[in-house]
């Protein structure tokens, strides 16, 4: 391995960059009975309630593995054998919670909307007057497969009306993008350690409130995702009930350590928005366009639609930026051909402007004039 070679940069949406501190935090064992790794458990768990806005209704339950299972996790303990999940969809991540309730199996119903166009609080609004036996509600805050954001404010308001418990996932926005049970009325939101919050990928959390999480026992299909159970686990004696990440939990206080000093979700959110109109003003320059218009778009990560100049290759494209020390990702769009660049990680203006300079030079070397998706002519390249 060549060591002067810097490590290169994620504008991904996960696994993220991290800082030098967060992953020097990993750099000692502890044992899971260890006293102090119980009091980074609880500062963990205090921490993100608060960031939630859950101080005194909400719990936070953390989970091993990706986000993925902390999303299975919770729709698997919150909904009852016999309940019936509505879905708001409009991308991968809205998808995935359908195959999950599929897989439980768990009655489920999806509303979807095209990839492009934020989930609708009225048809939702609708189809909960038509259909009774739904029993809970989830949705995708900022759905990365597009970079969108969905309007959770107008969901949970609807689902409040309704009285129906709400999930949901807000993975890639929390931590950078406000989100208050005060304001935004919610049953459970579910996030993991990477993304948003910068810390090391290895577990995911929801924060619950606590009198449906105290009514959920039995509800689970599984018992390493059961949510309940891994909360009485560690009431009664502060421990995870199989082996804990233990260094992936060192590392995420001390992002969360970082997260304080950098002013919050407030701070946190300000960099990321920072970094979203660097990339998309230098793309634009370059003549790239968005799939999203800006009100629809989360300053977490991009869609830009594929170049129309045949001189674009994406596989090659993406090798030359890697070699030149930016990793970008492979759009998964059914309604357009695209790749995405993200906004967050351990990343700052600096990084943006140099993740710029190298895509113009990768474009230079093509022979490629324009990043615009519609044929330019020859005569203005
Ligand atoms: C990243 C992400 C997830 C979880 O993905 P994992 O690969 O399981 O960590 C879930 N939902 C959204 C919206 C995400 O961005």
């Amino acid at each position: 391995m060549n060591r002067t070679m810097p490590e290169p940069l994620l504008l991904t949406p996960g696994p993220l960059t991290t800082s030098r501190t967060v992953k020097e935090a990993m750099l000692r064992d502890w044992g899971s009975r260890d006293g102090e790794f119980i009091a980074i458990n609880q500062r963990i768990r205090d921490r993100l309630v608060a960031l939630a806005g859950g101080e005194g209704t909400h719990i936070c339950v953390p989970v091993q593995g990706s986000g993925t299972f902390a999303v299975e996790a919770t729709i698997g303990t919150l909904l009852p054998r016999d309940g019936r999940l509505l879905v708001l969809v409009n991308g991968a991540y809205g998808r995935r919670m359908v195959r999950i309730a599929e897989v439980m199996p768990r009655s489920v119903v999806a509303i979807e909307t095209a990839e492009d166009t934020p989930v609708s609080a009225a048809a939702l609004e609708r189809v909960l007057a038509a259909d009774a036996a739904i029993s809970h509600v989830a949705v995708v805050h900022c759905e990365t497969t597009s970079g969108i954001l969905n309007p959770v404010e107008a969901v949970a308001a609807v689902c409040a009306a309704a009285g129906k418990p709400l999930l949901i996932d807000a993975m890639s926005s929390f931590g950078a993008l406000p989100l208050d049970a005060t304001k935004v009325p919610f049953t459970a939101v579910v996030a993991s350690s990477n993304k948003c919050l910068e810390g090391i990928p290895g577990f995911g959390y929801a924060i619950v409130r606590r009198d449906a999480l105290a009514a959920a026992r039995g509800n689970a299909h599984s018992l390493s995702l059961d949510l309940e159970d891994q909360w009485r686990g560690l009431e009664v004696n502060a421990q995870w009930r199989f082996t804990p990440p233990t260094h992936v939990l060192a590392a995420f206080d001390q992002a969360l350590r970082e997260h304080e000093a950098e002013g919050g979700v407030v701070g946190r959110g300000a960099r990321y928005r920072g970094n979203h109109r660097i990339l998309v003003d230098g793309m634009a320059e370059l003549g790239f366009e968005t799939l999203l218009p800006r009100p629809l778009q989360a300053p977490i990560i991009v869609t830009f639609l594929m170049p129309a100049d045949p001189r674009f290759v994406f596989p090659d494209f993406y090798d030359t930026l890697r070699r030149k020390g930016f990793v970008i990702y492979p759009g998964k769009l059914t309604v357009a051909d695209s790749f995405r660049v993200g906004c967050i990680g351990r990343l700052g203006e600096a990084e943006m402007r140099g993740a710029l300079a190298a895509i113009r030079e990768t474009l230079a070397e093509m022979g490629v004039a324009s990043g615009a998706s519609h044929p330019v002519p020859e005569a203005v390249r």
